[in-house]
């Protein structure tokens, strides 16, 4: 039942019952019945809360081994060994008695979505021979007041049981989604997520260097900056570890890991999906290469083939084949929009283009796939400006063939706003370095407008010069749906050197 349908439910059942009462009904046996029901549900209830352990380790284990070390990871050396060096303090613990160092209670481990958190979590779990227990903050989540808090100590009293149970000393407790609970206090309207978070830091105060079982609190987040201070306060979540998108040689070391139990057909270059994923999450690089080995079982094949990766990365990156029909038309114009964007990514970064297609993949009628070359961070004010260039590709290519855009220029709008916004927040334009908020309206307007269209027009200046490339490349996309890089560089190529 939803949280709204709970409450109206609740708001309900004690006027029907005056109103039985009203007109002479014994209401009795149906409050003795509803009160048996809501005591066994309660009770039902709380007995998961173990639950909370073994369901999420059951969930986790069809995914990863149960028992994981950090070699099993990929990439995130730097986030591997500051773990590893914080968990040293739970192993050499005498040592740190004899110091007087308190002990380390909390590690939160913060990143984007699939980036290895939780992998984290049970490879700490495993280094340090600890019991492992996870839980989601949205577990504890509940719209009775209490319930949270007793989950709460419930799930420390498991782990020390556990730990006990099991012989260990020291146990590990995951929470991910910690900022569902630990939360900013607003003062009072949220009742129940404030019992809970107090409920968890006086459990977090509880924890003294001669327990036995030591437990330890791990927590990951994608938003930090919404956590409690209370929470990441020094004796709390004071070890901070970032855990971030992995860089190349780190996406290669995870689809190596992935790898190990997939057949790789023979000439297959998983550095080639390692370059034209910048940006994927280890789970997305774990989905590209489940998403492989459904093409080739689909294609009837028994080893995996390039074809298959990149055809899953396309699938990742921008979802299934869709069953849209196009009109002929309609796929012309969006063969003509998609060169254009290609045509001036090479001009404008050779080599950097790995596909063009107008095949419909998710919200896309087409798309181009490009190659970036390395790892970028920081870009320069003639990089912006070339990436705005190929996004407006696409509707100048338009303008030539047609005289006129059309909505499928919607997004390549909104990517070249966000970097002319970009440009503008980082002083790259003749506004100078300006706060945004202090600059007047309109000479933003004025400002945005001057780039987009001295952009637009040496976008048009490029593509007028490559009408011939136009024609030649749309016989082969409106035949195959599919362009190569290569083949698309080839065309280019003679092109250019027959204007030269
Ligand atoms: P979320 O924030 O969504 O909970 P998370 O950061 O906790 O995500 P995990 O649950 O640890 O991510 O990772 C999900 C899956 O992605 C893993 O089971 C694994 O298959 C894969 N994965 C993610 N990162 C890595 C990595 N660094 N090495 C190997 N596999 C990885």
């Amino acid at each position: 039942m939803s949280k709204l349908g709970k409450e109206i439910f609740i708001g309900f059942l004690p006027v029907l019952l005056i109103f039985l009462i009203f007109i002479g009904v014994n209401i009795m046996p149906v409050l003795f019945t509803g009160l048996l029901a809501f005591t066994i549900y309660y009770m039902l209830r709380s007995r998961s809360v173990p639950g909370i352990s073994t369901s999420n380790e059951r969930k986790a284990k069809g995914r990863t081994p149960s028992f994981l070390n950090f070699d099993q990871i990929g990439g995130q050396d730097r986030a591997k060994k500051e773990l590893m060096e914080a968990l040293d303090f739970l192993i050499k613990h005498e040592q740190i008695k004899k110091l007087g160092i308190r002990p380390l209670k909390g590690i939160l481990l913060t990143g984007p979505p699939g980036t290895g958190k939780t992998l984290m979590a049970k490879a700490a779990a495993h280094y340090t021979n600890s019991v492992y227990l996870a839980a989601s903050g949205s577990e504890f989540v509940e719209m009775y007041v209490g319930v949270g808090a007793s989950r709460i100590r419930d799930l420390f009293r498991e782990a020390r049981s556990k730990a006990q149970k099991e012989g260990k000393e020291s146990a590990i407790i995951f929470i991910d989604e910690i900022d569902v609970v630990g939360g900013k206090r607003d003062g009072g309207q949220q009742r129940e997520y404030d019992q809970t978070l107090n409920q968890l830091l006086t459990e977090m105060d509880g924890i003294h260097t001669d327990d036995a079982p030591r437990i330890l609190i791990m927590a990951a987040t994608n938003r930090k900056e919404m956590l409690d201070s209370a929470l990441l306060r020094p004796g709390r979540f004071d070890r901070h570890i970032d855990v971030e998108l992995p860089d190349k040689k780190g996406r290669l070391s995870i689809l190596g890991i992935h790898m190990k139990n997939k057949p790789l057909a023979e000439g297959t270059v998983l550095e080639k999906v390692a370059d034209q994923t910048f940006g994927f999450s280890g789970a997305q690089l774990e989905g590209v290469l489940n998403e492989a080995a459904i093409y080739a079982l689909r294609e009837e094949k028994s080893l995996i083939e390039q074809k298959h990766l990149a055809d899953a990365i396309d699938k990742v990156m921008m979802g299934e084949r869709t069953d849209r029909e196009t009109n002929e038309e309609e796929k012309q114009r969006v063969a003509y929009h998609e060169l254009g964007h290609a045509i001036v990514a090479e001009l404008v970064r050779p080599g950097s283009v790995a596909q063009v297609t107008v095949t419909p993949r998710g919200k896309a009628l087409g798309y181009v796939r490009h190659n970036p070359q390395q790892d970028q961070y920081l870009y320069t004010k003639e990089q912006i400006e070339q990436q705005i260039m190929i996004a407006l590709g696409g509707s100048v290519a338009e303008e030539m063939f047609y005289g006129g855009r059309s909505t499928g220029s919607r997004n390549d709008f909104d990517q070249a706003l966000l970097m002319v916004r970009n440009m503008i927040d980082c002083g790259l334009t003749s506004l100078g370095i300006v706060e945004r908020e202090m600059v007047p309206k309109e000479e933003l307007m004025k400002e945005n407008a001057a780039i987009m269209a001295e952009l637009t027009s040496r976008t048009r200046e490029l593509l007028e010069k490559q009408r011939t490339v136009f024609e030649q490349a749309l016989d082969v996309l409106l035949r195959e749906e599919v362009l190569s890089g290569s083949i698309f560089r080839e065309l280019l190529m003679a092109s250019i050197s027959r204007i030269a």
